[in-house]
C-alpha cells in the first residue's frame, strides 16, 4: 500500500516497497530520506508531496542501492534539489556500473547488469557538506553496504535503512545482501541502543522494538556462518559453498541469485577467515576452504 503516513510531529513516511522518510520543515519544504526504486516511485512521491503543497529541499540517501537511490535522478531533475550521501556511497550512485561490477567481480554480462542494480547515474554531494537542521542527526550503519547511514529526525524518529530487515525475509533465506559481516554485527548492536524509540527500517514496519528485530538479524548472520562451517566438513571452493547454500535454502536457480549468493558466501568467508575459524589452501590450482583445526 503506497501512502504517506505521519509518524510523529513533522516526521512522515511514504510506505512503499522501500520506506521513504519525509521530514517537514517550517517553510513547507521537506527533506527526503531515500527516493524509492525508480522513476515511477519518484513520481508517486512527488505527487504525494504536491498534494500537500510541499517542495523538496534536499534528498538524503542512506546508501547507494537501487531500491533507495533509483528515484534520485528523477527527483533531483524534477525539483532542482541537491542529493547527499556519504563519500563511499555517492561514488556508487555517480558511477552505477561499479556495484554490479563489485558483486560480480568485474564488468558483468548483460544477464546480471541492470537486472537488480540499475540506478540512473546522478550527481550526489558529500553529506559532510550538508547543514542538518537543529536536532536532525546522521549515524553510520556500515556492513550491509560500504558506508550506509541512518537519520534521526528532531521528532526522535530513527530511520535505520537496511540495518535490519524484516523477519519474513530472513525466514526465506538468512543471507541478505552483505558487504562486511563484522561491521554489520556491530551495526546491529548499535541500533539496539534505539530500543523504545520509533525506528523505521526500510523494508519492515516502523517499530519501537528494534532490539528484537536486530537480534533476529544477528541470528540470521550466525546461521549463515554456521551453515558455511557445516558445509566445510569437507574442503570446498567458494562456488561449491554457494551451491550448498542455494540447495539448503532452495534459492531460485538463475544468474542473479547465483551471483548474489557467491558474493554473499565470499563476504562470510572473509569474516570466518578473520575470526580464525576458516582458511584456504590450493590443490590442483583450485582454491579450497576448510575449517581451521588448531
Ligand atoms: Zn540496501
Amino acid at each position: 500500500m503506497f501512502e504517506l503516513i505521519n509518524l510523529k510531529g513533522n516526521t512522515y513516511c511514504y510506505t512503499m516497497p522501500t520506506n521513504v522518510g519525509v521530514y517537514l520543515n517550517d517553510d513547507d519544504s521537506v527533506y527526503l530520506i531515500d527516493t524509492g526504486v525508480n522513476e515511477r516511485s519518484a513520481q508517486k512521491i512527488l505527487a504525494a508531496l504536491e498534494e500537500k503543497g510541499w517542495s523538496v529541499k534536499a534528498v538524503l540517501l542512506t546508501h547507494a542501492h537501487t531500491d533507495h537511490a533509483g528515484g534520485c535522478r528523477y527527483i533531483v531533475e524534477a525539483t532542482g534539489c541537491k542529493a547527499y550521501a556519504t563519500q563511499a556511497e555517492r561514488v556508487f550512485v555517480e558511477y552505477p556500473d561499479l556495484e554490479p561490477a563489485m558483486v560480480y567481480g568485474t564488468f558483468p554480462c548483460k544477464d546480471f547488469r541492470g537486472k537488480v542494480m540499475n540506478t540512473p547515474a546522478c550527481s550526489v554531494h558529500d553529506i559532510s557538506e550538508f547543514e542538518f537542521p537543529q536536532g536532525f542527526e546522521m549515524f553510520h550503519l556500515p556492513g550491509h553496504f560500504a558506508d550506509m547511514v541512518g537519520f534521526r529526525t528532531p521528532d526522535e524518529v530513527y530511520f535505520v535503512a537496511d540495518a535490519a530487515i524484516a523477519e519474513e525475509t530472513l525466514q526465506r533465506s538468512p543471507m541478505s545482501y552483505i558487504f562486511d559481516v563484522e561491521r554489520h554485527y556491530e551495526t546491529l548492536e548499535k541500533i539496539k541502543a534505539f530500543q523504545g524509540e520509533l525506528c523505521v527500517p526500510s523494508h519492515a514496519q516502523p517499530t519501537r522494538d528494534i532490539a528484537s528485530l536486530a537480534d533476529k538479524n544477528a541470528r540470521a548472520l550466525d546461521r549463515v556462518g554456521e551453515d558455511i562451517l557445516e558445509f566445510l566438513s569437507s574442503p570446498k571452493t567458494a562456488e561449491e559453498l554457494a551451491e550448498c547454500f542455494a540447495r539448503r535454502w532452495q534459492l531460485p536457480e538463475d544468474f542473479v541469485h547465483y551471483v548474489m549468493t557467491c558474493s554473499g558466501v565470499r563476504a562470510y568467508l572473509t569474516y570466518l577467515r578473520h575470526r580464525g575459524v576458516a582458511e584456504y589452501f590450493f590443490e590442483d590450482n583450485r582454491m579450497l576452504w576448510k575449517k581451521t583445526t588448531s
